[in-house]
C-alpha cells in the first residue's frame, strides 16, 4: 500500500495486518556530469515501491533530502545538518509507530545516511518505540555487483549510473560519462586520502574534480536492471522475514545479571 495515496479508513484497514513500514530516503546531491542529483532519491523509491507491490508493506513518501555536506562545493547539492535529519528521521518514525506499526526498513540509497539512520534506529529501539532498520540495495548484492564491475565506485559510480540508466534512461547524459570517469577518480583503493592511518579528507572534491568515484563506462541499462531485480528479492524477502518476527525477539536483551564469576 502506498500511504500517499490511500485514504484513511483503507490506511486503517491496512494496520489491522500489523504491516512493516517502507521509509524510502536518498538525497538530493550531484552525482557527477551525467546523472541527475536526485538519482539517490529516485532509487529508494524505486526499490520501496517494487517491494510494496510484492508484500503487504506500506511505503510512506520518500524523503528526498540527506546528508550530504561532503558534496557541498558542486552546484544543486542540498544536506540537513546532521541533528537536524536525526531529529527530523526520528520524528517521522515515532509518528509511524504512533500508529501501532513496530517494524520499520529504511530503504536508503545514500552512503551518507548510514550512520545517522543507525543512530535514530538504535535509540528507537532502546526506546521500545519500533524496531527500525536500514538497508542499502548495494549492500544486499556484494556478489553481483563484485561480478558486474571491475570499479564499481561509492559514489556515481556505474552502480548507480546503471540503475539509472535502467530506471530513469531520459536523464542520463550518455555523452558525459567519458567526462565523468575522466575527471574523477576510477581506481579506489584503501589508500586513497589516508596518511598515516588517518583519514585526511572530508569532501567528495578533495578526491575526484568530476564529483563522482569508479568507472561508469562499465555500466549499462542491462545490468541495472539485473541489479534492480535482484535487489529488489532481497528487499521483499527481508520485508516477510521482518513480518515474521515477534516484536519481543526484536526489543533490546534483558542487563545481564545473576553470572557468578566463580562457576568459571
Ligand atoms: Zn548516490
Amino acid at each position: 500500500m502506498k500511504l500517499a495515496d490511500t485514504t484513511w479508513p483503507d490506511v486503517g484497514d491496512h494496520l489491522d495486518d500489523d504491516p512493516v513500514a517502507l521509509v524510502p530516503l536518498g538525497s538530493t546531491e550531484q552525482h557527477g556530469p551525467h546523472l541527475p542529483e536526485g538519482t539517490d532519491h529516485f532509487i529508494a523509491e524505486a526499490f520501496a515501491r517494487a517491494a510494496c507491490d510484492r508484500t503487504d508493506a506500506i511505503v510512506t513518501p520518500t524523503i528526498p533530502i540527506g546528508m550530504s555536506r561532503h558534496h557541498r562545493q558542486f552546484p544543486g547539492t542540498l544536506s540537513a545538518s546532521p541533528a537536524a535529519f536525526r531529529a527530523y528521521v526520528e520524528s517521522i518514525t515515532r509518528s509511524i509507530a504512533d500508529q501501532g506499526i513496530r517494524r520499520v526498513v529504511y530503504v536508503n540509497a545514500h552512503g551518507g545516511n548510514v550512520d545517522h539512520l543507525r543512530e535514530v534506529g538504535h535509540t528507537l529501539r532502546n526506546d521500545e518505540v519500533c524496531y527500525a532498520i536500514e538497508w542499502m540495495w548495494n549492500e544486499s548484492i556484494p556478489d553481483l555487483i563484485e561480478e558486474a564491475f571491475e570499479n564499481p565506485g561509492p559514489h556515481g559510480g556505474p552502480k548507480e549510473t546503471a540503475l539509472i540508466q535502467h530506471l530513469h534512461p531520459d536523464l542520463v547524459h550518455e555523452d558525459r560519462i567519458d567526462w565523468a570517469r575522466d575527471e574523477g577518480l576510477v581506481e579506489v583503493e584503501a589508500s586513497v586520502g589516508r596518511v598515516h592511518g588517518a583519514r585526511t579528507f572530508y569532501d567528495s572534491i578533495d578526491n575526484t574534480a568530476s564529483g563522482v568515484l569508479g568507472d561508469q563506462t562499465q555500466a549499462s541499462a542491462e545490468i541495472g536492471e539485473r541489479l534492480f531485480e535482484a535487489a529488489s528479492d532481497e528487499l521483499v524477502a527481508l520485508v516477510e522475514w521482518l513480518a515474521d518476527q515477534p516484536f519481543d525477539d526484536l526489543v533490546p536483551h534483558e542487563f545481564v545479571r545473576g553470572r557468578d564469576a566463580s562457576d568459571r
